[in-house]
């Protein structure tokens, strides 16, 4: 018997319906016959199938043998041991719980503006500079905040410029699946480009290129990983933001997560808000995530620590350490040791085997290790 080819159905009834769809929109890019359509709206982040064909799980090209989709998923059956094998040779041990890298240490960009913007160090929106000013790279896909920002939409979008870089910096913690500017990019004529996506779109290049997903995999040169435990449905605003605490989205300034949500608003006032009353806003997408340290990424970024203005930064692959080794050399970053922050990489291991807990019993075994 030929072996099955696994196709949208597969994909529909496992990964879509089943709840572990993060909404990363791997499959929606690497659809080489633009059916997969995607949704942003309601608090719904998934992927649908747009063919006047059969039903929502059925795709007239999956029938016939087309099965991009399948392999450009980061939760498709043995996602995890797959992609470990390829990215570093090896699967995992059981006390690896951020995932294989090679380095940890913290970072900061040595330019004045982009330690600015940035989120904590700036150290992404450096590589972003870098990688763009060296010829490295001709495009990366980022996240921005919809027209002038005061929606507070994040949405994903194309930099191809400093400038570009800087006006996406700092973090949203609603979801951008970046994923969907690659169109964009590549129509704009980019080959070389970098993604930069929370954990769970920072393992779709890797799945795309160990499953053999074609052209989009190869253009994805780079990819840079956000830690992420959650991101917030957008109806956070307006039920919480707005009617607990009178904080309109217009009003927002600037966002943070340090054990609590810290909000800056344009008036120059500051705000908490207990993250036990976010809880509830938390995204579907995000229930059953097993990935908090972006363990496919090439470089893994965090904002955890005691020093607010380092990125903690987890080099995993030697395309990351090759990057960061050139930007110390030509003195774009200033970077310490990681054991200068122990407690801050203890706490990654711990948030990480929290968010593997979150793997349901019901699929494939893998991401369960918890140590
Ligand atoms: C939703 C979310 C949750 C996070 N959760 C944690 C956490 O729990 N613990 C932790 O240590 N770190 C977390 N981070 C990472 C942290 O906030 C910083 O992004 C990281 O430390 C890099 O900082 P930086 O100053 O180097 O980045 P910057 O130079 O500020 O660059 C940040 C990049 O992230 C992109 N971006 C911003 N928001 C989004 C978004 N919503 N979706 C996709 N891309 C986006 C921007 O376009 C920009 O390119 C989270 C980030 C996000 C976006
Ligand atoms: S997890 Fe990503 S690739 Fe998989 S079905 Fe959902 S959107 Fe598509
Ligand atoms: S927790 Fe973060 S990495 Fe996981 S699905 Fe949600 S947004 Fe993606």
């Amino acid at each position: 018997m030929p072996p099955v080819k696994l196709h949208w159905r597969h994909l529909y009834d496992e990964v879509v319906t089943s709840g572990l769809c993060t909404g990363c929109a791997g499959c929606v890019i690497a659809c080489p016959h633009d059916v997969l359509g995607y949704t942003d709206r309601d608090g719904v982040y998934r992927p649908f199938q747009t063919e006047d064909h059969g039903g929502p799980g059925d795709c007239s090209h999956g029938e016939r043998g087309c099965t991009s989709c399948t392999r450009a998923c980061p939760r498709f059956r043995d996602w995890e041991p797959e992609i470990d094998e390829f990215l570093f040779g090896r699967t995992r041990r059981a006390d690896e719980v951020s995932g294989i890298y090679k380095d940890i240490l913290l970072a900061r960009a040595t330019d004045p503006v982009l330690a600015e913007v940035g989120q904590d160090g700036g150290l992404v929106s450096a590589i972003l500079c870098y990688c763009l000013e060296h010829d490295l790279i001709d495009a990366a896909l980022v996240s921005y905040l919809e027209g002038d920002g005061r929606t507070w939409k994040a949405v994903p979008g194309v930099a191809r410029t400093r400038e570009e870089v800087i006006a996406a910096a700092g973090s949203r913690y609603t979801y951008s699946a970046n994923t969907l500017a690659y169109a964009e990019a590549v129509a704009g004529g980019a080959e070389r480009i970098a993604l930069v996506g929370m954990s769970c779109q920072s393992s779709v290049p890797a799945v795309m290129k160990q499953r053999k997903a074609g052209k989009v995999a190869r253009r994805l040169s780079l990819n840079i990983g956000l830690l992420c435990s959650k991101t917030f449905d957008d109806a956070i605003f307006e039920e919480l933001l707005e009617a607990k605490y009178g904080l309109a989205r217009a009003d927002i300034k600037k966002m943070n997560i340090k054990g609590r949500l810290q909000i800056w608003t344009h008036d120059g006032a500051y705000h908490e808000v207990p993250l036990k009353e976010c809880h509830a806003f938390t995204r579907q997408g995000c229930l059953h995530c097993p990935d908090f340290a972006a363990e496919h990424a090439d470089i893994s970024t965090g904002g955890i620590g005691k020093y607010n203005d380092w990125t903690l930064t987890v080099v995993r692959t030697d395309t990351g350490r090759q990057v960061m080794a050139r930007m110390v050399r030509d003195g774009w970053v200033d970077t310490r040791p990681g054991d200068d922050d122990p407690d801050a990489i203890a706490l990654m291991h711990r948030l990480a085997a929290k968010s593997r807990s979150r793997w349901p019993e019901t699929a494939v075994a893998a991401p369960r290790l918890v140590g």
